[in-house]
């Protein structure tokens, strides 16, 4: 069995082992340790050995985490799930860094506490790769209206698009997706040029394609015991 802070080094060797491969430079890309299912203690091991940017997708789960290492320097939270709009208060009470901009009612109660806050929040739109509009996500035929609509935000930063690559077929295809869908936003908004994708077991293609914002769980922290 490999401990916590072996993972993390072997991980993050990996990370810039194919940044380098591909001719980017190591500073294009943040790794966010998604720390969901685990507790505060894995956030201050990897806090010890250096680590800042942590990523959460349940509300519930991850104020009282966040609450809990408030002490730590220099933390930034992530937040990568699907953000009910009665929730968005209090996620915005730690969250730096919203991936999850789904649809127009988040965009909506975004625009009510978003309104007057001295804080920034830098944000995401998530694409809906699949065929079932049903599933969260702007479908990419939409995204030049949707972003319009966020890009009219108070006290907050469009960095680019956020996608989760299908399980069920190569995720070159999802993410070349995401890279022409973040051409396009960049045509709207030229400072909107990240590319939040890749996770444990895509983050090589995803870092091919552009990923600036790598979320990874389990391949670092493990099974989730929660
Ligand atoms: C859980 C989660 C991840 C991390 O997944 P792993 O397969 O454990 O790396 C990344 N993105 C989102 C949106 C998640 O919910």
């Amino acid at each position: 069995m490999s401990t916590l802070a072996e993972r993390y080094e072997s991980v993050s060797a990996e990370v810039a082992e194919a940044i380098s491969a591909c001719g980017r430079a190591r500073s294009e890309v943040e790794l966010i340790v998604i720390s969901k299912n685990h507790g505060a203690a894995l956030v201050r091991e990897l806090h010890t050995l250096g680590h800042r940017h942590f990523g959460e997708n349940r509300d519930q789960e991850a104020k009282p985490k966040a609450e809990e290492t408030s002490d730590l320097p220099g933390l930034v939270w992530h937040f990568v799930g699907q953000l009910q709009s009665n929730k968005t208060k209090s996620a915005l009470s730690y969250t730096n860094v919203l991936h999850s901009i789904d649809r127009a009612s988040l965009v909506s109660s975004l625009k009510r506490e978003l309104q007057g806050r001295s804080e920034r929040l830098g944000g995401f739109i998530q694409l809906n790769l699949t065929d079932d509009p049903g599933r969260g996500g702007i479908e990419p035929k939409h995204l030049s209206e949707f972003a319009s609509t966020v890009l009219e935000l108070d006290s907050f930063d469009l960095l680019g698009v956020m996608g989760v690559a299908a399980l069920d077929r190569d995720p070159r295809i999802d993410f070349e997706t995401i890279a022409s869908a973040s051409a396009e936003l960049q045509r709207l908004e030229p400072k909107a040029r990240y590319i939040s994708a890749g996770m444990s077991h895509d983050f090589k293609q995803a870092i091919e394609f552009g990923a600036t914002h790598l979320r990874i769980g389990t391949a670092i922290t493990g099974k989730r015991n929660l």
